[in-house]
């Protein structure tokens, strides 16, 4: 299956989508999230791709600006054509015209920024990281305290209940965002704007399985995906699902620089 759809984008790069996450995919996940850079291999190589390929896409929990600063992909030749989708597909950035378009900030986030601090000092959390994306707030743990995300799990899906707010879990973080948007809708809209009839989605965290699933449906659909896994000790859930499973973000750097290479 993975080299007969592999023949299909090479035979036929104009009809495919390449949509990757960011964070653990693209970039590694390192202790400081302002210094989590994608990884310069696979910038290049997404250049290259970006100049054969139909389109070349970006679906990542990040806002925007922060994917575009730790991406390097503003101004890129052969990347011109980039898109991407931040904040789980509610904002989308456009290469071609340098726009981005973004949704009111929700009014329960805005009252979910109110409260979080004391709501999160409250709970012996007060040391965690809190990240105001401004569609959603993400609660960081990593190098906080093993255990803490476990303890915040419960009372954090009752607070998102109460306030009419969606729980993304991660890797040491969860987030709370509007409900309505997914990387599995990005994923469709891509596939739909292009008329794809191969996609490739890689991932590594349980924010993707949305697209996964997307990947899943057009598949029985006739379109052909190929669903890259990259994989961390963190984080199996994606696994079974896939059809490659890469060690995290440096195979995943010599896999788009190999299909690179076809071209
Ligand atoms: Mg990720």
């Amino acid at each position: 299956m993975t080299s007969t759809i592999r023949s299909a984008i090479v035979a036929d790069p104009g009809h495919t989508l390449l949509a990757l996450d960011f964070d653990g995919t693209l970039a590694h996940i390192v202790d400081d999230p302002t210094r989590a850079f994608a990884h310069p291999r696979s910038v290049d190589a997404l250049a290259r791709l970006g100049a054969v390929l139909g389109q070349v896409a970006i679906v990542t929990g990040r806002p925007v600006p922060q994917a575009l600063e730790l991406g390097g992909f503003e101004g890129r030749a052969g990347l011109e054509r980039l898109v991407i989708y931040g904040q789980y597909g509610a904002e989308r950035w456009d290469a071609a015209d340098g726009t981005t378009t973004r949704p009111d900030r929700p009014e329960p986030i805005v009252r979910l920024a109110g409260l979080l601090p004391d709501w999160l000092a409250e709970r012996g959390a007060g040391d965690v990281r809190i990240e105001d994306k401004g569609l959603a707030i993400a609660i960081h743990t990593r190098g906080v305290g093993d255990g803490l995300l476990d303890t915040l799990r419960a009372p954090l899906s009752d607070l998102a209940a109460e306030l009419g707010l969606a729980v993304e879990p991660g890797r040491q973080v969860i987030e709370l965002r509007a409900p309505g948007n997914d990387k599995g809708d990005a994923v469709r809209r891509l596939v739909a704007a292009l008329g794809a009839k191969q996609v490739v989605f890689a991932g590594d965290d349980l924010g993707d399985l949305p697209a996964f699933a997307a990947v899943e449906e057009l598949r029985a659909s006739g379109v052909g995906g190929l669903l890259i896994c990259s994989a961390s000790t963190e984080q199996d859930a994606l696994v079974s699902r896939s059809d490659i499973v890469l060690e995290g973000p440096d195979a995943v750097a010599g896999w788009l620089e190999e299909l690179a290479d076809e071209f």
